[in-house]
């Protein structure tokens, strides 16, 4: 009896279904300036995708072209084998959850609502659905003591745990992480990083940029290295860290391990 109601209590550990994405060919242009040049990329379901690269590479805008917060100059975007340029920017990005750096929630509104706006004025759900899933996800990331708070009582690292309970809470078939831990202080770092190896296991297809190496080599499924808006060098963690082919991603390594 005692442990059934334990078992009630605890929240059911959603088991994700990830969609497999391919970039072809993807070209991103900046007014004249082609910033991504003819990106080609396979990410199967369920599978974790590392980019790294020094900054101003492009990997930002490789994100940004996947959820077409930025649209192609050419190529394309095929996410579960169907091209995303055949629906709209917004359908699209209920599909796609991003995170970034700077966690961007509303600071007028508790944890709870946070999480529970999109699901219920952006998808259409019933408020009280919207607002269950919502506490559901926050106590999926550890935060289900804090709904009721705002952002600026949270530290850096509940702020971005929730913003990652709000992308999650609409159900994501692919989950963008864009320099998710930059901006926390170092004790925070690894909270959010547990966290997202946790949605990893669990059969989310995740995206991330991040100068985190360690996280690279013993989280991803494979590792990209940018440079110059392409794609130099693509491989399994140990290909990429203990035997880099390219001078170009020898140095880069030289300079971030
Ligand atoms: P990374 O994320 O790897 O640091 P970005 O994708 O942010 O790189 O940037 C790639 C290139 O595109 C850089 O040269 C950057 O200056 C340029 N860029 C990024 N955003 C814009 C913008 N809004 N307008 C013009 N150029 C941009
Ligand atoms: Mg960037």
């Amino acid at each position: 009896m005692m442990s059934q109601t334990r078992l009630a209590e605890q929240p059911a550990q959603a088991n994700w279904h990830g969609a497999s994405l391919e970039l072809r060919d993807l070209t991103l242009a900046y007014g004249p300036i082609d910033v991504l040049r003819g990106v080609s990329l396979k990410i199967a379901p369920g599978t974790t995708t590392c980019i790294i690269g020094p900054s101003g590479s492009g990997k930002s805008t490789l994100l940004r072209g996947i959820n077409r917060l930025h649209e192609p100059k050419s190529g394309d975007v095929f996410l579960a084998d169907r091209s995303v340029l055949r629906d709209k920017p917004d359908a699209l990005r209920l599909r796609i959850g991003m995170v970034f750096q700077h966690f961007n929630l509303f600071p007028d509104h508790s944890a709870l609502e946070n999480v529970a706006l999109a699901p219920w004025k952006v998808k259409g759900l019933p408020k009280a659905q919207a607002f269950a899933i919502a506490r559901q996800r926050l106590e999926e990331v550890g935060l289900g003591p804090r709904a009721d708070q705002h952002p600026r009582d949270l530290s850096g690292g509940q702020q971005q745990r929730v913003a990652i309970a709000r992308a999650l809470a609409m159900d994501p078939e692919v989950m963008l992480f864009d320099e998710a831990t930059s901006a926390l202080d170092p004790e925070l770092v690894k909270g959010v990083l547990t966290l997202m190896a946790d949605l990893c296991r669990r059969g989310m297809t995740m995206v991330v940029v991040t100068h985190e190496m360690g996280f690279a080599r013993k989280v991803a499924d494979q590792v990209v290295f940018m440079d110059e808006g392409e794609i130099v060098e693509a491989g399994s963690p140990s290909a990429i860290f203990d035997a880099p082919q390219s001078p170009r991603l020898q140095r880069f390594l030289s300079e971030v391990l």
